[in-house]
Order: structure tokens, then sequence, then C-alpha cells
């Protein structure tokens, strides 16, 4: 698929993954619709999208509510008055052992990972099955597949997000629509910043290639699976041989 003036919408775009992502589908012709939950882009990110002479719209919208994830859906979809691709990226994390966690974490965690997601996926789908068309990519994690201690809410948000991909996929074959996904290890963003030297070297120590992942590493990985009209129903794991 050529991405030229294709209309993408991405979710949690404001910064780390997502904005590594839109930056690179808007690099490439696409009509990109950004959104967050705060007021407004951050100021170095519209920048970098003015100097590509991206063709972009920032919506806000909270996704923990159902009623303005419907109003995302319709609100982006009137921008450009279509959606080819769909990408589920935003996503929170709530850590705390098993046996210390409360449901209403592991509600918040599942609400905006999954939940908004498939609400999403839906309301977007339904109309992609009318113009018989249309990608989504949900972004996962390995700790989807493989767990972790800590992330009860967090894994499970992931694993229901690759059950809810290979879903899509099936229902959405015949009718023109590609669903795939992401599975990141550890990539270098605002939340693997502030861990401390000695947390680093342990992650290190059980990363193959020895560093963490780029945004732009996974990003990658994302239009990769946008453009690739033979590929549906996968997980593709971006981690450095980490879960080898
Ligand atoms: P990030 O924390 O840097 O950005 C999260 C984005 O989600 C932001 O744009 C934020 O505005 C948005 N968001 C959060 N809560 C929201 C809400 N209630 N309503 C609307 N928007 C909201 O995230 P990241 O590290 O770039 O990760 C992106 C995706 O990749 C997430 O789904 C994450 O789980 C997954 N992932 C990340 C890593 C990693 O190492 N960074 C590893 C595996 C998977």
């Amino acid at each position: 698929m050529d991405l030229k003036d294709k209309v993408v919408l991405i979710t949690g775009s404001t910064r780390g993954i997502g904005a590594a992502t839109a930056k690179s589908f808007a690099s490439q012709g696409a009509k990109t619709i950004l959104h967050g939950h705060r007021q407004a882009l951050p100021e170095n990110l519209e920048e970098a999208l003015k100097a590509i002479k991206a063709d972009y719209k920032y919506l806000s919208a909270d996704l923990s509510d159902d009623d303005t994830v419907k109003q995302l859906a319709k609100d982006a979809w009137n921008v450009f008055g279509n959606i080819d691709i769909l990408i589920n990226n935003a996503g929170i994390t709530k850590d705390k052992l098993m046996m210390g966690m409360k449901a209403a974490d592991f509600d918040a965690v599942i609400n905006i990972n999954l939940r908004a997601p498939f609400i999403l996926s839906q309301l977007i789908m339904k109309k992609m099955l009318k113009q018989k068309s249309g990608v989504i990519v949900n972004l996962a994690s390995i700790v989807g597949i493989h767990g972790n201690v800590g992330q009860a809410n967090y894994a499970a948000s992931k694993a229901g997000l690759i059950g809810l991909t290979k879903t899509i996929a099936q229902e959405g074959a015949l009718r023109g629509i590609r669903c795939n996904a992401v599975a990141p290890g550890m990539i270098e963003s605002d939340m693997t910043a502030n861990l401390s030297d000695r947390v680093k070297e342990q992650i290190l120590e059980k990363i193959p290639l020895k560093r963490l992942g780029l945004t732009d590493e996974v990003a990658d990985t994302i239009v990769f699976l946008a453009k690739n009209d033979y590929i549906t129903g996968q997980t593709i794991i971006v981690d450095g041989g980490m879960t080898i």
C-alpha cells in the first residue's frame, strides 16, 4: 500500500512511539490525525510536523470514557472524510504486585489499553467495511505474551489486544480489512528514561542486542504492517531478542 494521501489515526501520538509513528506516516505523505489527552501537541512535535510539511490534525480525547472514545471516532472520521489506517497506540501502566493490586487499577488499565481500542476499532471498522478496505495496528507488548511481575493488569490488557487483533483479522479478511499487532520490549521513552542505572543494567543483561529499542524502530514496524497487504492476524515482536 502506498501511504500517499491515505488517512491515518494514531491514538496516543503526543510523544513516544505514537509521535514517532505519526512523523513516519506524515513523512510518507499520509494525512495524519494525531491524538492525545493533552489540550495541544507539544511545540517540538508540531515544529517537526511542519518541517516535513505534514498534512495533520490533532484531536484531544480521554480514552478512559466510552462517550469520549465514541466522539473521537466520529471527529476523526470527519477530519478528512474517511480513515484508511487506525493505530491503537495509547496505553498506560499502573503497576503493583498481584496481591496488592486494586480492582480499580486493574479496570483503569483495561479500559484504556483494551476497551478503548475495542470501541474505537468497532466504530471505525463499521465504516471501513462500507469502503471495503482498512488496516488496524494494535500496540501490544512482550508482557502480553510472557506476563511480568507487577503487571497483571497491563499483561492482561496486552494479551487481550493480541486476541482482539486475531479476531478482527479473521472477521475482516473477506471484507478487505487487515489487523496486526506490534509487541515491543524495552523502548527508550519517557517511561524508561526515569529508570536508575542499576535497573537499566539489569534490563540490558536480558537483551541480546545490548541496548533499548528506539521509538523509530517500533514506528518502522507499524508502518511496515500498514503497508504490507499480505500480512494479517500477526504479532511482530520488536525486543532486541529479549524473549528468544
Ligand atoms: P507514552 O506513555 O510515551 O505515551 C502514551 C500516549 O498515550 C500519550 O500520547 C498519552 O497522551 C496517551 N494517553 C495516555 N492515557 C490516555 C488517556 N486516558 N486518554 C487519551 N490518551 C491517553 O507511551 P509509549 O511508551 O510511547 O508506548 C506506546 C504504546 O506502546 C503503549 O500502548 C505501550 O503500552 C506500548 N509499549 C511501550 C513500550 C515501551 O517500552 N515504551 C513497551 C511495550 C509496549
